[in-house]
Formats: C-alpha cells, sequence, structure tokens
C-alpha cells in the first residue's frame, strides 16, 4: 500500500503507527468484545482511555497542577465565542492580536456577543506576513485577556516568544502548533487547539486552563454547557464525549512519547521545515516565501511562484507526483504545505526534490 505525501492543513496526517493499531483493535477493543465506538462514555474502560489521554498531554507538555485539561466539542471555532462569555465581564475589554483570518474570526465572535474588545497589534496592512513585536502590542489595564492565535495555519506565520501580560492573562489558540514543542505553560491563562492538526482526527477540542480562573465565571447567563467550570466539575464527561476521537488522540500521545517526547519531535519538525524553506531561500526568487523570516511558521509553509500560472502548473504537477494539499487557502491562494508532527521526514524530503527539479525545469 502506499500511502499519500499529506500535507493538507486540517484534517491532516496522522501517524500511520496510530492507524494501524486502531485498526487491529477496530472490532474488538480491550478484550471487550466491541469496538471503541460501541463502549458507554461511563464505563471503566473508556475512563481509563479518557484519563490516560489526560495525563499523557500533562506529562508531554509540562502542565502544572494549577491546570486543568478538558476535553471538549465544537472544534476551536466554540472556543472563539465560549471565552469572552465566560471571562469578559461589562467592565473587561477583550484584547485581540490581529496576525489572520483565525484571529479575525475571534475577535468577531467576541463582537457579536456585545462584549468590549480591543485590537493589540495587527499585521493586516501587510496582508499578515508577520507577527507584531512584543514591543509594539498595546496593553490596557482593564484587559480582561489578551488573545493570540500562536501558529497562523492560512498565511504561515508563527509566534518564536510570548508575551507576559497583567495576571498572566494570555490566552492563546494553538491549533496547529500545539505539542509541535515545548510551551512555557506558565505564561498562558489558557490554551486551546481544535485536535486535527497535531493531535488526532476532528471532533475534539482540547482546551489546558489555569484553575483559578474556572472560578471567575459568572454564575448566570451562560448555557450550561459553554460554561468551563460545568466541563470541569464533570472531568469532561457533563454530556456524551466525542469518544474515539479522544481514543484517537490517546494514542497520538503515546506516540508523541514512543519518539522521546515534544523536544524530540521539535527537532525533528525544525529539520522538515528547513528543507523547504531552503529551497525557497536558495531559490533566487523562483520561490516566494510569504512570511518574513523571523515570523515564519515550522507547521505551515506558505510561497508562491512567479505567476498565478506558474503555481497553477507547480500544483497540478505535484498532485500528479503524489503530493496532497499543497494549494493555498483559498483565501490567500499560493501554495501551503503544512508539516505537522505526523508528516514523515520522507514525505518532506520528496517535497524538497520535487521542488528542486520543477525550478529546474521551468526557470
Ligand atoms: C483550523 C483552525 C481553527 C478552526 O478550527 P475548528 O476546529 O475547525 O473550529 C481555528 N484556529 C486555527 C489556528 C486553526 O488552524
Amino acid at each position: 500500500m502506499k500511502r499519500a505525501y499529506n500535507f493538507n492543513a486540517g484534517p491532516s496526517a496522522l501517524p500511520l503507527e496510530v492507524l494501524q493499531q486502531a485498526q487491529e483493535e477496530l472490532l474488538n477493543y480491550n478484550e471487550t468484545g466491541m469496538s471503541v465506538m460501541e463502549l458507554s462514555h461511563r464505563s471503566n474502560e473508556f475512563e481509563n482511555v479518557h484519563n490516560e489521554a489526560q495525563s499523557l498531554l500533562k506529562q508531554l507538555l509540562n502542565i502544572p497542577d494549577t491546570y486543568e485539561v478538558l476535553f471538549l466539542q465544537g472544534g476551536a471555532s466554540l472556543q472563539f465565542s465560549m471565552i469572552p462569555m465566560n471571562f469578559l465581564n461589562d467592565e473587561q475589554i477583550g484584547n485581540y492580536v490581529l496576525t489572520g483570518v483565525w484571529s479575525e474570526k475571534a475577535l468577531k465572535e467576541a463582537k457579536i456577543l456585545g462584549r468590549s474588545t480591543a485590537i493589540a497589534a495587527s499585521s493586516k496592512e501587510t496582508n499578515y506576513d508577520r507577527i507584531p513585536d512584543l514591543s509594539e502590542l498595546n496593553l490596557t489595564p482593564d484587559d480582561g485577556y489578551l488573545h493570540i492565535t500562536s501558529s497562523n495555519t492560512i498565511f504561515g506565520t508563527q509566534w518564536r516568544e510570548f508575551p507576559r501580560v497583567k495576571g498572566d492573562l494570555l490566552i492563546a489558540d494553538m491549533s496547529s502548533d500545539i505539542l509541535s514543542k515545548p510551551l512555557p505553560i506558565e505564561n498562558f491563562a489558557m490554551l486551546y487547539a481544535g485536535a486535527q492538526k497535531n493531535l488526532g482526527p476532528s471532533g475534539v477540542t482540547v482546551v489546558i486552563i489555569r484553575k483559578d480562573l474556572l472560578a471567575t465565571v459568572p454564575s448566570h447567563q451562560i448555557p450550561t454547557v459553554l460554561r468551563y467550570d460545568t466541563h470541569s466539575k464533570n472531568n469532561s464527561l457533563y454530556n456524551t464525549p466525542p469518544t474515539f476521537s479522544i481514543y484517537m488522540l490517546n494514542k497520538v500521545l503515546q506516540w508523541v512519547k514512543d519518539r522521546g517526547g515534544v523536544a524530540e519531535i521539535a527537532k525533528t519538525n525544525e529539520l522538515k521545515a528547513a528543507l523547504i524553506y531552503d529551497v525557497i531561500d536558495e531559490s533566487n526568487g523562483f520561490y516566494k516565501g510569504h512570511a518574513v523570516k523571523n515570523s515564519r511558521s515550522l507547521m505551515n509553509i506558505t510561497f508562491n511562484l512567479q505567476s498565478e500560472d506558474l503555481s497553477k502548473k507547480f500544483l497540478s504537477e505535484a498532485k500528479e507526483a503524489g503530493f496532497v494539499g499543497l494549494n493555498g487557502h483559498r483565501s490567500v491562494g499560493g501554495c501551503r504545505a503544512s508539516t505537522y508532527n505526523a508528516v514523515p521526514y520522507e514525505a518532506c524530503k520528496a517535497l524538497q526534490q520535487f521542488m528542486l527539479n520543477f525550478k529546474q525545469e521551468n526557470q
């Protein structure tokens, strides 16, 4: 069987070993005589899977006991609404750094809810080709929180260093780079990620939240299922969780652990991204990266060719050669290679070679 060179932005590549294990266990999970999808979410077997996934994530990211790990639904997109609902009262301002489409969407939800908002910094003027300098951030004493998008999946930029804000009320959407490198968890009040990029299949959203924040959620006017404290009090089992997604998440986390943990994965990620950025940088402008160098993402590599026609030719020949998912997002065009944890080094090496050959033949 030949596996595709999968550079999809999300849902994206999963580790082959994880898929194989899931296949082996599909009809009979742990001698239960049923699939993991058929287990009660209140059964011991499922609770073990659920708790193991939480504890593996805590281990892998070095999450202190002052934080909780929640498994929610609704994707990262529902977090855009839950955050202002739960954490902004009438006097507080939700402060946002705009670095792309996802941060714009997060801000939009706070506005729909009628909360006060501010823009701490934005790189919109340069078509989101960079992360603003920490010194450019405009913070005010009324900030309920500062919200950032740690890796901008569509534009291909990534924060290298995180701001410290008052009360450490920093909230980050880490959908496209969680678990790709070690993190200073204590800088954050909360971080969250839809699973379908670096953590597993779609369906589960991981939230890592500082416990003291849970006590600040106002007691009224928030629907039960949209309150963080509801899920915390019930160990994320208030209602039926996405059991199969959590099972797969658990397997992906175990896979990362077996590979030496997040620091080791980070080293491989740097090597993988360098393969492709090097081709861009040494191409004399044949390939043009979208992000400025010190803002480049190691997870989503965005680039253009010299004309739209040439980009089209590149994408169509790449497709024929077995590369999947290299089209840029519909809102920006061009090309994008997402090199998440589960994308093998060999796939990046193959893409590097393809890019070199294409340049040779078309310059
Ligand atoms: C994919 C993505 C989202 C959207 O996630 P959903 O789970 O589809 O809601 C939000 N933010 C970032 C940074 C993403 O990459």
